[in-house]
């Protein structure tokens, strides 16, 4: 077995036909609510519809059904959004009304296209970029698009899902990514109950996701493309003014391999070596060794605020690159090449 099919064997059989994307199961398990549930309820009724999707005892066809374990989420997601708890930033805030820390409100498209430079298995990726992000890394290499959650074109769901399926006749992938997707995502729940394309769905996320957000994505995504930035809490209070970072990322790795299959994308940042890098590929090889794709990153540039940051204000030297992927390769990691 190649180190692909290793980690991505659900995948690769998206792709040959032989197997359905999840999102395409989920709404086809039928639920029956009485319309006076409690969000309790809800939640009760949705983790027990996901269990028997990922079981792999659904005996239902593989047709959307009248009110699916996709509508659930898509309500549960609407139901968030109202005291918003979609990333650990837990603003608590109604999103209809007024914006929490991301600043996104309405889901804007910074921009759409197929993707020629994400990683080999997943080209050519059908690559959307919602504006605005859940993070404030001052390094960020896209603040372009994460700094302005009011940029962008607004569309409708029906609009972007058929556009959507137009593109599934070559991407591999609908690859979900900002900013963050996170704070779209009952726009993306929505999306994916009007789409018709088989391709698998990519989450490329930072992952500071809550808990209910990825019980939400369980059962509608493929692969998670994760990007794990941070070695310790302490450089990233510092560099992203994210609190619990490492806390929040590990747990999150954790229950996302338990979901799908999973792309670790690891940029190494100049000077961060033993802090960051090094701890993070421990902590893979340690908790999900070779069975997810790990791809450390060299193109780091310092961008956006990195001048008033003396520590990472310059170029990633070559050694400082080597240094870190030869610990990888050491641990014996299932890495992109
Ligand atoms: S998604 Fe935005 S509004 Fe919601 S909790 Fe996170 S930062 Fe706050």
């Amino acid at each position: 077995m190649n180190s692909v099919q290793k980690a991505l064997a659900r995948y690769s059989s998206i792709l040959k036909g032989e197997e359905k994307p999840w999102y395409h199961r989920c709404r086809a398990i039928p639920v029956e609510l009485a319309g006076t549930e409690t969000i309790e309820e809800k939640w009760k009724e949705h983790d027990e519809h996901v269990k028997i999707l990922k079981s792999g005892e659904s005996q239902f066809p593989d047709d959307k059904t009248e009110f699916s374990l996709l509508d659930l989420k898509h309500e549960l997601a609407n139901d968030m959004a109202g005291a918003c708890i979609m990333c650990e930033r837990r603003c608590g805030i109604d999103r209809a009304r007024e914006a929490g820390h991301c600043g996104v409100m309405e889901p804007r498209i910074s921009s759409e296209f197929m993707h020629y430079g994400e990683e080999p298995e997943l080209v050519p990726s059908h690559t959307i970029f919602f504006s605005g992000c859940t993070f404030d890394c001052v390094f960020c290499q896209n603040w372009d698009i994460s700094t302005r959650p009011g940029q962008g074109e607004r569309f409708f769901s029906d609009e972007l899902a058929r556009m959507i399926d137009r593109r599934a006749e070559i991407a591999k992938n609908t690859n979900w990514v900002g900013g963050d997707p996170t704070s779209n995502l009952p726009f993306i729940i929505e999306i994916l109950g009007k789409m018709e394309a088989g391709t698998a769905q990519v989450w490329n996320s930072n992952m500071y996701l809550t808990e209910e957000s990825l019980r939400l994505l369980d059962g509608l995504i493929d692969v998670y493309l994760t990007d794990f930035k941070f070695g310790n809490n302490d450089c990233a209070s510092r560099l992203c003014n994210a609190e619990k970072y490492w806390d929040v990322i590990t747990r999150n790795h954790i229950i996302a391999r338990g979901q799908a299959e999973v792309i670790i994308r690891h940029l190494v940042l100049p000077g961060h070596v033993e802090c960051c890098s090094k701890p993070i590929l421990d902590w893979i090889a340690g908790n999900l060794g070779n069975s997810v794709r790990v791809n450390i990153m060299s193109q780091y540039r310092p961008e956006h605020k990195a001048f008033r940051h003396p520590e990472i204000n310059r170029s990633l030297e070559i050694g400082e690159f080597k240094d870190a992927y030869e610990y990888g390769f050491g641990l014996g990691l299932n890495l992109v090449d």
